[in-house]
């Protein structure tokens, strides 16, 4: 099946591009969460941060700080929220790894990180840290 992420990489479906660079696209999200909403992708195909190696990583990285600037110059947002869906169960829909960088207002009346998921049932910190030791 066609990647959509890739097929706006290849130009054959158009996008409102903010910053573009050798190994990254940023573009104005279709379905935006806030006015600025840009997922930043690698050129390269791969589903999951697991996909590819350090130096596109290193790149995309820098990808979303570029891309996080230009939005800063231009919007003025007071922080911006920025991450990824990973895996159908956390959101993702399209199997292409994009970085979704969100425009933070003091007004927006959205939450952190932490009011994505909160459960209730949790293994104690130390039991969890035991397993990486
Ligand atoms: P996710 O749910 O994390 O996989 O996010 C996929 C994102 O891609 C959603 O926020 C969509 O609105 C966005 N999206 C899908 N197709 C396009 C497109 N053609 N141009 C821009 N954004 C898109
Ligand atoms: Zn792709």
């Amino acid at each position: 099946m066609e990647c959509i992420f890739c097929t706006i990489v290849e130009g054959a479906i158009p996008n409102y591009t903010v910053y573009e660079d050798e190994y990254s696209l940023a573009f104005l999200d279709i379905h935006p969460c806030v006015e600025g909403h840009t997922v930043v992708i690698p050129k390269q195909h791969g589903a999951h941060v697991f996909d590819f190696g350090a130096n596109t990583l290193a790149h995309v990285m820098k990808g979303v700080q570029v891309t996080m600037s230009r939005l800063q110059d231009i919007l003025k947002p007071d922080g911006f929220s920025v991450g990824w869906n990973h895996g159908k169960s956390a959101g993702q829909s399209v199997p292409h790894l994009h970085i979704h960088i969100i425009p933070r207002w003091g007004i927006d009346g959205g939450g952190s990180m932490h009011s994505i998921v909160r459960t209730t049932t949790q293994r104690p910190v130390a039991d969890i840290a035991q397993l990486f030791s």
